[in-house]
């Protein structure tokens, strides 16, 4: 363990992690990035195979972006967003509004993923309130979706690893079966798949939409439940019935905005609209804190009025607006467009695919390969016939992480299932390092 190590270990108590891991795995002390590599104090390198928590777009440390930082930094890097804005943040909202789906034309800035679905569940909530229909209290999710860490997030969220615990401290929520294409209960493929599974939800949907204000869903992947992929159809038929029973459709996007499903944004492979859309992660090309809500001007003009009516949305978070992430924001799109981005993604996903594909064919514990975009999962199961998973015990995953930290990759699997998503400026040698590394890390811990 290195003085740093010690002293973090002394000091941090690090997310998502058990401490103790610690004892034998100390944190890993980075000093500097380039590209898609990270370099800790050791000098030993580490190819970010997954964007540093799904963040970065185009490397770290990125020359172009550091430059626009720079610039923004000299003039104002922050400032109150009630009553002041700043140049970057209209700039931005400005972009936003003109490449999200069409039904989005407001702007309402945060400045982490949690945060950004409070506000959208707020105001798909308060927005019915103000209309009169009081009776629109709750929402509805799906099984396995992951909407963050607060309280309202965890509340329409239904990962029990996450939520199990605090279940005292959350609101009821209606939850229908969402879809599991991997294990599809309805016998059909990815290519013969009507999003039959939509069933439940329609059910759902019949039987308590006065109830509803409200559907918060991951479109196309949902990330932290294993990287499971399911049908744009799905999406198309969600889209019909919100708005037959007057349902909030609130698209989290956090994971799969700004191109990591192919498309700038997911909701683009069903061609829907959401009412309300929460965008994170990406949008600051992985630099710093930084969400939004958008809305509708239906969902807008609901809280415009005057003071004295009450009807304001009263929420505000400190940073919001922050002018140095939205600078950083600008020049990230600016890149998507100058560098052709979404193009140049297809050829490597291709590539991730091929090579992926190839590797897995003779793996016995390979039971999935899964993409969209630039998002490529390894569903590992102990038997391919039977899709039996392991035990969450035996830390698959951790175990080969591991394996594969020691030679040089960062990816940080699932319980059973392993990912890349990679930022896009991953080059075809480094793609080929990735999955070849992957696959001797599995091979490996397997030999065991
Ligand atoms: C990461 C994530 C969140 C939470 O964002 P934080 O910034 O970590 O609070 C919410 N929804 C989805 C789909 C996410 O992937």
């Amino acid at each position: 363990m290195n003085s740093y190590q010690k002293k973090d270990l002394q000091y941090i108590w690090h997310p998502c992690s058990q401490m103790k891991d610690y004892e034998e795995l100390p944190p890993i002390v980075i000093e500097r990035g380039e590209g898609c590599y990270l370099y800790d104090v050791e000098g030993n390198k580490y190819l970010d195979c997954i964007s540093s928590w799904w963040t970065n777009l185009f490397g770290h440390s990125n020359k172009r972006i550091n430059k626009a930082l720079q610039n923004q930094i000299n003039n104002i890097e922050h400032v109150i967003f009630a009553n002041f804005s700043n140049k970057p943040a209209i700039e931005l909202a400005e972009k936003l509004v003109e490449i999200t789906p069409d039904r989005l034309k407001k702007v309402y800035f945060s400045d982490n993923g949690s945060s950004a679905v409070e506000i959208a569940l707020k105001m798909s909530f308060h927005y019915h309130q103000q209309k009169g229909v009081s009776k629109k209290t709750k929402f509805a999710t799906i099984t396995n979706a992951y909407h963050g860490e607060t309280l309202g997030a965890l509340s329409v969220g239904h990962l029990d690893l996450y939520s199990k615990i605090y279940k005292p401290l959350l609101f009821d929520t209606i939850r229908a079966e969402g879809p599991d294409c991997y294990r599809c209960k309805y016998g059909q493929n990815r290519e013969t798949c009507n999003a039959e599974c939509f069933e439940d939800m329609e059910k759902v949907l019949q039987d308590k939409h006065e109830e509803l204000c409200g559907i918060i869903i991951e479109p196309m992947i949902q990330g932290a439940a294993g990287m499971r992929m399911y049908s744009p159809i799905y999406l198309k038929k969600l889209r019909i019935a919100c708005d037959k029973y007057q349902i909030h459709f609130i698209a989290d996007e956090i994971a799969v905005g700004f191109g990591r499903t192919g498309k700038m944004f997911a909701c683009e492979h069903a061609g829907i609209s959401p009412d309300l859309m929460c965008l994170s992660k990406g949008i600051s090309a992985g630099y710093m804190p930084m969400s939004v809500v958008m809305t509708s001007d239906e969902i807008y003009e609901a809280f415009y009025g005057e003071y004295t009516e009450l009807k304001a949305f009263l929420h505000s978070h400190t940073y919001a607006g922050n002018a140095m992430a939205c600078a950083i924001a600008c020049e990230s799109l600016k890149i998507f467009e100058e560098d052709n981005v979404l193009e140049n993604n297809k050829i490597k996903s291709q590539l991730i695919r091929e090579l992926t594909l190839e590797k897995a064919k003779n793996c016995p514990y390979v039971g999935e390969v899964r993409q969209l975009g630039m998002v490529t999962a390894v569903e590992l199961v102990k038997d391919k016939v039977t899709k039996e998973v392991f035990s969450w015990k035996d830390r698959v995953g951790y175990e080969i992480y591991k394996i594969a930290l020691n030679k040089g990759l960062l990816l940080r699997p699932i319980g059973n299932v392993l990912y890349f998503l990679p930022p896009y400026v991953i080059t075809e040698k480094d793609i080929k390092y990735m999955v070849n590394t992957t696959f001797e890390s599995i091979y490996e811990y397997f030999r065991k």
